[in-house]
């Protein structure tokens, strides 16, 4: 079996230089963060609040902590004074919140805006129509405190790599949309967070320039 740090190399060997890796440590201990902190990487992405601060408490401060998993409203005022990155907003609430909470502590937080692209029901995120109405009434001076960074999305979970490589183009495609007409004159909407563990090839080649990775670094998590 491969180490981690193993993994770690073999992941930034095989990505090209301009793709961010993202290290999903959920459910993942302490010790296993470590070890791919030894071997290099800073950004790392949890799913959980809870679990969150338990790591940020523990862990060296220099790290980069990712929030990628649905974020409830009530709890970005525990995040916000040290999230990096919240991939996950799907909602015009959740932002104002944000805002609200990143003016409290006197930060910029950044976020992505999560698309939904699967075919699955179940996953969350704005549809593209949705995010566009979004975008459409987004006043960005009324959120001094929030930077949107680009998109996240998820393909379904599915063998069919055509598929997964459509919903990929879907992002991808809607990325240069949403980048041409509302953040023209704004070079920091520029993350295409698309791939994870089984996917993740495809997303390159589909434009991702950050990739969500935790079974392929450090192996099935036991929940
Ligand atoms: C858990 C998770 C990942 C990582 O999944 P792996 O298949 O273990 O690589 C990526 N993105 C999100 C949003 C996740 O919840």
């Amino acid at each position: 079996m491969p180490t981690i740090s193993e993994n770690i190399q073999a992941l930034r060997a095989e990505l090209p230089g301009d793709v961010a890796l993202v290290a999903v440590s959920k459910f993942h201990p302490a010790e296993s963060i470590m070890e791919a902190y030894r071997a290099g990487q800073r950004a790392f992405g949890e799913s959980y609040v809870k679990e969150l601060l338990i790591k940020h408490e523990a862990l060296p401060k220099d790290i980069a902590w990712h929030f990628i998993g649905h974020l409830q409203t009530n709890k970005a005022r525990l995040i916000a004074p040290f999230i990096a990155l919240i991939q996950s907003v799907d909602s015009q609430r959740l932002i104002a919140e944000i805002q609200r909470c990143a003016f409290r502590v006197n930060r910029q937080i950044d976020v992505l805006l999560e698309l939904h692209i699967a075919q699955e029901a179940t996953k969350s995120g704005f549809a593209p129509d949705d995010c566009t109405a979004f975008l459409a009434t987004f006043n960005k001076e009324n959120y001094p405190n929030v930077r949107i960074r680009g998109l996240m999305a998820m393909a379904s979970n599915t063998d069919d790599e055509a598929q997964i490589a459509r919903e990929f183009r879907v992002a991808a495609d809607y990325f240069d949309f949403a980048s041409k007409r509302f953040f023209a004159d704004d070079g920091s909407f520029d993350t295409r967070s698309w791939g994870m563990s089984g996917d993740y090839p495809i997303a390159v080649g589909q434009r991702a320039n950050l990739v969500r990775i935790g079974t392929k670094i450090f192996g099935e998590r036991r929940y």
